[in-house]
């Protein structure tokens, strides 16, 4: 008679879920216009991953803001015992998992993380110039990110994000740092520098160009291999272009990926692999962000039977 498994030796089993989901957060999934993640996605993600579906946050965001905006939620709508979920903040610079019972450790690569008296700077000048627009997001352990005040106009936000981006980035100089703004069109154009500035519609994430959502995806394909889990496929999901870095890499090293574009306005791209868009499931046009993001989680939802 063969001895039942202890959960120590069940938890190494090699597994081959039918799908991971490596998610994108603002925008996909919290709103880009509340900043925070309606009921029904929580009550997805949770059926979700308790179908033992890797469910995998990759975000610019920090862990603060994914423990309040995603993980209280989803413990408070039932979470089992037994469910990791893993999220990869600050674009690969930070990571920790998190179960029923709560956080992990927070893990923070100090290599990839801004110089502090940049960051200092940056604080001053919002505070000086720009806090009728923005605020500097107090969270980050390695980015600097500056946000839009949620009750400022969107069109007013990205006039005024043009120029602290240009004030931002002279600062890079005056502490020796070389640094570009991030062209939306030629990811990569900026490999000469040291430093970015990623304007997105809410935010300008300022970053080492070492991070990064193909970084977040390497990240989250060890984090599994770590617990031998090996997907059969994996959906990646995103509302911005830096955010087909994830099916890029995944794609590159072997892994069968589909890439969902929730905003899908600024065009897509060719890609070696499929880009789904709202169309595909045949909603119209104007069911972008979180509404798309929602309709893809659902969709999968009812395609496992979960
Ligand atoms: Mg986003």
């Amino acid at each position: 008679m063969t001895a039942p498994l202890s959960d120590t030796a069940r938890a190494q089993l090699p597994t081959a879920p039918a799908l991971a989901l490596l998610l994108d957060v603002d925008g996909p999934i919290a709103s880009p216009v509340t900043r925070d993640v309606k009921p029904e996605i929580i009550a997805d993600l949770v059926a979700l991953a308790a179908a033992d579906i890797p469910v995998i946050f990759n975000t610019g965001r920090s862990d603060a803001f994914i423990r309040e905006q995603v993980m209280a939620p989803m413990i408070a709508a039932g979470m089992p015992q037994g469910t990791t979920i893993h999220a990869i903040c600050e674009k690969g610079a930070v990571w920790f998992s998190y179960t029923a019972t709560g956080p992990g450790p927070v893990h923070v690569d100090h290599e990839l993380a801004v110089p502090k008296a940049y960051g200092d700077d940056v604080r001053r000048l919002v505070a000086e110039d720009y806090s009728a627009h923005m605020f500097f997001d107090e969270t980050k352990r390695a980015m600097v990110s500056v946000e839009q005040h949620v009750d400022v106009p969107s069109e007013d936000y990205l006039a005024e994000q043009k120029l602290f981006d240009a004030d931002a980035l002279d600062i890079m100089g005056r502490h020796g740092l070389s640094a570009a703004i991030l062209d939306h069109h030629a990811p990569g154009s900026d490999d000469t520098a040291d430093y970015r500035l990623d304007p997105t519609i809410i935010s300008t994430d300022i970053e080492s160009v070492r991070l990064g959502k193909d970084l977040g995806a390497s990240r989250a394909v060890e984090l599994l291999a770590a617990r031998g889990i090996i997907p059969q496929a994996w959906r990646t999901v995103g509302d911005s272009r830096t955010d087909y870095a994830m099916a890029d890499w995944l794609h590159h090293n072997d892994h069968e990926v589909k890439h969902v574009d929730v905003r899908p306005a600024d065009g897509v791209p060719v890609k070696p692999y499929p880009v789904l868009t709202a169309a595909d499931l045949n909603l119209g046009d104007d069911v972008i962000h979180d509404d798309a993001g929602g309709a893809f989680l659902r969709s999968w939802r009812e395609a496992l039977e979960i």
